[in-house]
């Protein structure tokens, strides 16, 4: 008996044993089972959290690209239409310049070959101005007239205009004591006529002649004075390197006037010729056909008005100290 107890004690103390040793498996099993669906879970989810973490990632620095994209299409676009502007602007620029800086041609490039005879009458108008510009229609000739301000001539000064001539200054008064008196007084003579012919004909002059030429001794004051006052009134003087000598003391024949004009325009390539329309310079008219006759005889001739292109056949240059 007792055997047997102790054999069923021993056989409880194995089964107890076999059955806490399952119940350790089982919860083994369990931990392990429960171990393994939290890693699924994990492996699961981590991925996935990490995924839509990117996700947002990329897509905010998506945006930011797309917003610096636009900002710097912005800057590009700013920098061409600045650009377009500086062009513009240079190229605005450019044209002013051109355009300011007048471009003068002389009459020697346009005329090539040519020689060149620029009439001038000063002093006009007269009581012969009519008869002088009938005899430059006539042959399609235009001079240049070196007026002063004169009352009653109206219609003679506006012909001038109409018929294509230039009109220059002379002088207002042509009282050379009083001109060169000073250069106020000068500058009052010069601005006095430059009003006239515009207030009254609407006619801005350009060219000048000095009384007595650029190189008469009458003037007390320095001369480059005086061009410093034509230049400020926009005014170009003209003197003459051809003298037909009409204004010499004893009055000259027609004849003598054309064989002056005709021998001294020989001796130059461009001549700028000296002749008066005045009271008592009948033969200067008589000689006048017979000289243009003769120039247009020689084909070489070109009869010209004068202008920015002409050689102004200068006595004083400004820059000379007398
Ligand atoms: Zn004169």
């Amino acid at each position: 008996m007792s055997e047997e107890q102790n054999l069923s004690t021993k056989e409880i103390e194995n089964k107890e044993n076999n059955n806490k040793y399952l119940e350790y498996r089982k919860s083994r099993v369990k931990r392990i089972k429960r171990f393994l669906i939290i890693a699924l879970i994990i492996s699961i989810l981590i991925p996935n959290v990490l995924c839509i973490y990117l996700l947002i990632r990329v897509n905010s620095l998506q945006n930011m690209l797309d917003s610096l994209s636009e900002q710097l299409n912005y800057i590009e676009e700013l920098k061409k239409a600045n650009l377009e502007a500086m062009n513009k602007a240079d190229e605005q620029k450019l044209v002013e310049e051109i355009e300011e800086e007048e471009v003068i041609v002389s009459d020697e490039i346009l005329y090539p070959g040519k020689k060149l005879v620029y009439l001038t009458f000063d002093d006009g108008p007269s009581k012969f101005t009519d008869d002088i510009l009938d005899i430059l229609k006539q042959y399609d000739v235009k001079a240049t007239f070196f007026v002063l301000a004169k009352e009653g001539y109206d219609s003679q000064y506006q012909r001038m205009i109409d018929e294509g001539h230039v009109l220059a200054i002379h002088s207002y008064t042509h009282q050379y004591k009083t001109i060169y008196e000073s250069v106020s007084a000068y500058r009052t003579d010069v601005t006095d006529m430059k009003d006239f012919l515009s207030s009254r004909y609407g006619y801005d002059a350009r060219f000048y002649r000095f009384p007595g030429g650029s190189s008469n001794q009458v003037s007390q004051v320095d001369k480059n004075e005086l061009f410093k006052v034509l230049d400020d009134e926009n005014l170009c003087y003209v003197d003459w390197n051809v003298s037909s000598q009409d204004a010499s003391a004893k009055k000259l024949s027609a004849e003598s006037i054309y064989q002056n004009v005709i021998k001294g325009v020989e001796s130059h390539n461009s001549s700028v010729v000296l002749m008066h329309d005045a009271a008592d310079k009948s033969t200067t008219v008589e000689a006048l056909s017979m000289i243009i006759e003769k120039l247009l005889e020689d084909g070489n001739v070109e009869i010209l008005p004068i202008s920015e292109g002409t050689d102004f056949a200068r006595h004083v240059l400004p820059s000379e100290k007398e």
